[in-house]
């Protein structure tokens, strides 16, 4: 850190990368230079602390590698020629609408992401939706949060975390399910670490590793990869069998307890049957179900653990049938709070229209089309009716040349999704690929055609959602370097040229968007409930003074608070207010592991990288302490196969196989193996591209792999 005397001026603004929402102060030189960043010290996230990453932030700015020029090129490997602005716009929109006219308006495509500003996100959707009227365009946010947002929208009846940090204060006994807050989200840790040492409460960790919050937990249940939902069955079986249900909540809020009933009187689930297939013992799986159901409150967590399966949003579901079995819905410290990956994962899930229409509006319903059409200027029969393809069903789409076109902003699938070798090949088929990024070095940038230079945060100004629901401020610190321009701009360009007669109007700055999407989250959901998205109340000013606000906000309220829990009320956003109890039953369609490959591989983060390292591999101390990629191995194993610390493997899977050190530690059991996904060409070349049925989320957690030595020169 640069001592305060060569900082001329602090600015606040909001971390750019993880979805826990620091407030951070940007520290200005005399020569307007960003120098440093601190913790803010009065917001109520962070409360002055940031981890690694939001300590280097200010390194991004003047990173090798960044984007000065708009490019463009006829054929994906030639050289890029770099180009004024309007001739990358003007040749991009006359592709796109070439494409559509060859082959229909949904064959182009549009991939976006979950680190644009909230008003870049409401932006896009206005143009893809109302514009380029495009329904096959979605986010990143399929490979990491689709699980939630299902989970949430089939038991609640919409998407939104009900739950806050807050919770951690006031809650008595606390289960994360895959979910390693020290390396994934460090500052939501230390809000949990702060809590347990104020007031001591059990902490249960669900997970096949013994993560960094494993060792901290006071009982780990290391559990088979993809089983939570027999685990989470099997916990109720107990808790209805003995009586410990909340009889009175779960017949005031809910609907649909029969059914679980039903599915529990089978003994399918029971603990001596479930511990056969969930790996936990039957005495382990009574202990937590006691707890948890005895507790005056407790709450869930959970992350990619849970949302990177084939059984995602069943796990979800699930997860949400415990809190409301035990009344642990919307009271503090009771909850059901997922924790979000990218920092605006949920201002994506808000306001992008990625699998609707703004404000968690639905395509599939007419009044919501209707509405949006009326506001937008457009005619409502100009929307699909119902939503199209996810991203991970975007790529296997261009492979059979159903997509002929694609914009990919700020994301790396080549990278990010699941077993990469076809993503390279369906890339290869692509007649336009245009790539919107602050890096020209991104990998994406091999298989393009254009490439639109994008500013980074604090060149530009907006909102970030973060996990409980607070909308901070991203403050406008420095202008934008060399030619890049903020999203908005881009977006708003590009509209321009997509003007389809209609008489769709665009507003020319971010605070503009802000205030069509706090007049879109005003009034009744399509039930008639009061929509708790509702962000009337904000504006610019009143968020940096409160150092973010939660929703719902409404025009109407006092303060600067919104409300830090939702469904304090007992009323759903269900057509019958109720919330929903959904049996889940168990399917087991896991690639699991056989005599051909015999372990398991596992996937996850490390605390100095962000996502594939596009931002983070740039920052000189993230790539100090973590500079290769690895894979965790345990040592008994690694014994049985004659296999040393530190030597390098051949680990293939039935789609693809990469050479990768091998790092020794008990962390995993005998039969696993752990490899962290940030890094180019190594463990998505082996993923499987296997789909949860509601998400479309990937299973990247759970696959089959086998081990080879190599020649170690
Ligand atoms: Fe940024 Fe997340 Fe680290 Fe906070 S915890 S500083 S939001 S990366």
């Amino acid at each position: 850190v640069i001592p305060d005397k060569k900082v001329k001026e602090w600015k606040y603004t909001t971390c750019n990368y993880c979805s826990t929402g620091c407030a951070i102060e940007i520290g200005l030189s005399e020569e307007n230079r960003i120098v440093t960043t601190r913790g803010h010290a009065g917001a109520d996230v962070n409360r002055g602390k940031l981890c690694i990453k939001g300590l280097l932030e200010h390194e991004l700015f003047e990173s090798p590698g960044r984007g000065t020029k708009p490019l463009l090129r006829d054929k994906y490997f030639e050289e890029f020629k770099p180009v004024s602005w309007d001739q990358a716009f003007d040749k991009t929109a006359e592709k796109i609408k070439e494409i559509q006219g060859k082959y229909g308006r949904d064959s182009f495509a549009i991939v976006s992401t979950g680190q644009l500003l909230t008003e870049e996100f409401y932006t896009l959707g206005k143009l893809a939706r109302g514009c380029i009227g495009t329904n096959n365009y979605d986010g990143n946010t399929t490979l990491c949060m689709a699980s939630a947002v299902s989970g949430y929208k089939r038991s609640f009846g919409a998407d939104g975390p009900p739950g806050c940090y807050e919770d951690f204060e006031h809650t008595h006994c606390l289960m994360a399910f895959g979910s390693n807050l020290p390396e994934q989200h460090p500052i939501i840790y230390w809000r949990l670490k702060e809590a347990l040492e104020k007031r001591k409460f059990p902490l249960i960790v669900v997970d096949p590793r013994v993560t960094m919050l494993a060792q901290f937990a006071d009982i780990h249940l290391p559990i088979t990869p993809g089983t939570d939902c027999v685990l989470i069955n099997s916990m109720l079986h107990v808790i209805i069998n003995e009586g410990l249900q909340d009889k009175d909540y779960i017949a005031a809020n809910t609907q649909g307890f029969d059914e679980i009933e039903k599915l529990l009187a089978t003994g399918e689930y029971a603990p001596e049957k479930a511990q056969h297939v969930c790996g936990i013992s039957e005495d382990k799986i009574r202990t937590v179900a006691r707890l948890y159901a005895k507790a005056p409150a407790a709450m869930s967590i959970w992350t990619m653990g849970i949302n990177q399966s084939t059984h995602g949003s069943d796990g979800v579901v699930n997860i949400n049938n415990l809190n409301l079995i035990t009344g642990n819905i919307g009271k503090p410290g009771g909850t059901s709070l997922s924790i979000t990956g990218q920092c605006n994962a949920m201002g994506t899930r808000e306001w992008s229209s990625c699998s609707g229409l703004p404000g968690y509006r639905l395509l599939e319903n007419e009044n919501h089309r209707q509405e949006i059409a009326d506001y937008w200027g457009i005619d409502p029969e100009f929307f699909p009716k119902a939503r199209g393809l996810a991203q991970t069903d975007i790529f296997p789409a261009i492979e059979t040349g159903e997509i002929k076109g694609l914009w990919i902003v700020a994301t790396n699938p080549m990278t990010s999704m699941p077993d990469t070798p076809r993503i390279r090949k369906a890339l290869e088929k692509l007649e336009w690929l245009v790539v919107q990024d602050v890096y020209e070095d991104v990998e994406m940038n091999q298989y393009s055609h254009c490439y639109f230079p994008a500013s980074v945060w604090a060149e530009k100004e907006g909102c970030h959602t973060n996990t409980e629901r607070r909308v901070n401020l991203i403050r406008n610190v420095l202008p934008s370097y060399a030619d890049s321009k903020p999203d908005f701009w881009i977006f708003n360009q590009m509209a321009k040229r997509f003007e389809n007669g209609q008489k769709i109007t665009f507003p020319e700055t971010p605070e503009g968007a802000f205030e069509e999407m706090k007049h879109l989250s005003k009034g009744d959901n399509a039930y008639g409930n009061d929509r708790t998205l509702n962000i009337s109340g904000m504006t610019y000013d009143k968020i940096e003074a409160a150092r973010g606000i939660q929703w719902p906000y409404r025009e109407e309220d006092d303060g600067l608070k919104g409300d830090p829990r939702l469904y304090t009320d007992g009323k759903f956003q269900t057509p019958t207010q109720r919330a929903n109890l959904i049996p889940i039953y168990f399917y087991d369609n896991n690639e699991k592991p056989d005599e051909q490959y015999p372990f398991w591989l596992n996937s996850g983060r490390v605390v100095e990288h962000f996502h594939t390292r596009t931002r983070t591999g740039k920052i000189g101390n993230c790539n100090k302490f973590s500079p290769t990629p690895y894979m965790e191995m345990n040592p008994d194993a690694a014994a049985e196969l004659g296999i040393e610390h530190q030597t390098y493997v051949r680990l293939a899977s039935r789609r693809g196989d990469s050479v990768v050190m091998v790092q020794l530690t008990h962390r995993v059991p005998r039969n696993m193996v752990f490899i962290p996904f940030h890094f180019h060409d190594c463990v998505n070349r082996l993923t499987l591209g296997l789909l949860d049925p509601y998400s479309r989320q990937p299973a990247f957690k759970q696959c089959a792999c086998r081990i080879e030595k190599v020649d170690q020169e």
